[in-house]
């Protein structure tokens, strides 16, 4: 379970999240959804520690992440799994020496048990005997399914995908949107998922918190978003083409 409460975060005079509460269950995929620019990354990024807010409070299972040092912080950061934007593999790098890079920085597993652990993953996101590519050798969706074998790779208690869905066709969006779905409930891992599309929303958001400029405009399940009367949703909805 995360809860935040009170969230703010400037960039200089840009005052980006105005106040930000919410709360995120344990087998659950919560969505943080909003136009661009509306603060989603910045929250997620607040949440897991990449940035501090300056005002407000981040719990990880009851404890307050934000008042940690940085050592009191890392065995919360180990529990972590993170899927980038960009889905963040280093180019240098094997698909199977990118797990393990992960792993080498975390855990104090031998080399043997990390190849093994890596491999393990890579077959369960569907991309056996893709070990020894290089990403410049993959379509968009076999990187995110790396970025998303790197994220389980520790076991994640909490997982976090930021627009994972970007630069692909509808039908790899929609098996990486079952990924995350069967990985959360296998798991039980609370997963919190930045995205602006809306085919996902309505697939796999259990729990779904809009963002408008910086400010929490409406959060529910997303059945009952198609019911608000939040105008300010009700456009974002309408400019989301299904
Ligand atoms: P979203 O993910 O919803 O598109 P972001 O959280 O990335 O929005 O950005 C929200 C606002 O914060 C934007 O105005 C953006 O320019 C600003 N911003 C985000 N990150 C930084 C940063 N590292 N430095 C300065 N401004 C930033
Ligand atoms: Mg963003």
């Amino acid at each position: 379970m995360i809860e935040i409460q009170n969230i703010h975060k400037s960039f200089g005079d840009n005052h980006v999240l105005k106040g930000i509460d919410a709360a995120f269950e344990p087998g659950k995929v919560s969505m943080i959804i909003g136009g661009s620019g509306s603060g989603k990354s910045t929250l997620l990024k607040c949440i897991v520690g990449l940035h501090e807010p300056e005002k407000g409070q981040v719990y990880f299972d009851k404890e307050e992440f934000t008042q940690m040092s940085f050592e009191e912080r890392i065995p919360v950061r180990r529990e972590i799994g993170m899927l980038f934007q960009n889905s963040a593999l280093f180019d240098s790098m094997t698909v199977e020496q990118n797990i393990v890079f992960g792993l080498d920085m975390f855990t104090s597993m031998s080399k043997e048990e990390k190849v093994d652990r890596a491999n393990l993953c890579l077959e369960r996101v569907n991309l056996k005997n893709t070990n020894h590519l290089y990403p410049s050798e993959l379509s968009g969706g076999m990187k995110k399914r790396v970025g998303i074998a790197r994220a389980i790779s520790m076991n994640p208690k909490y997982l976090f995908c930021d627009e994972p869905n970007s630069g692909l066709d509808p039908a790899t969006s929609i098996l990486i949107d079952e990924l995350i779905q069967e990985l959360t409930e296998e798991y039980q891992c609370t997963t919190v998922v930045v995205t602006h599309d809306m085919n996902s929303v309505m697939g796999i958001g259990d729990y779904i918190l809009f963002l408008y400029k910086g400010e929490k405009f409406w959060e529910g399940s997303n059945t009952d978003m198609l019911k608000s009367d939040v105008q300010e949703l009700n456009d974002f909805v309408f400019a989301s083409p299904l």
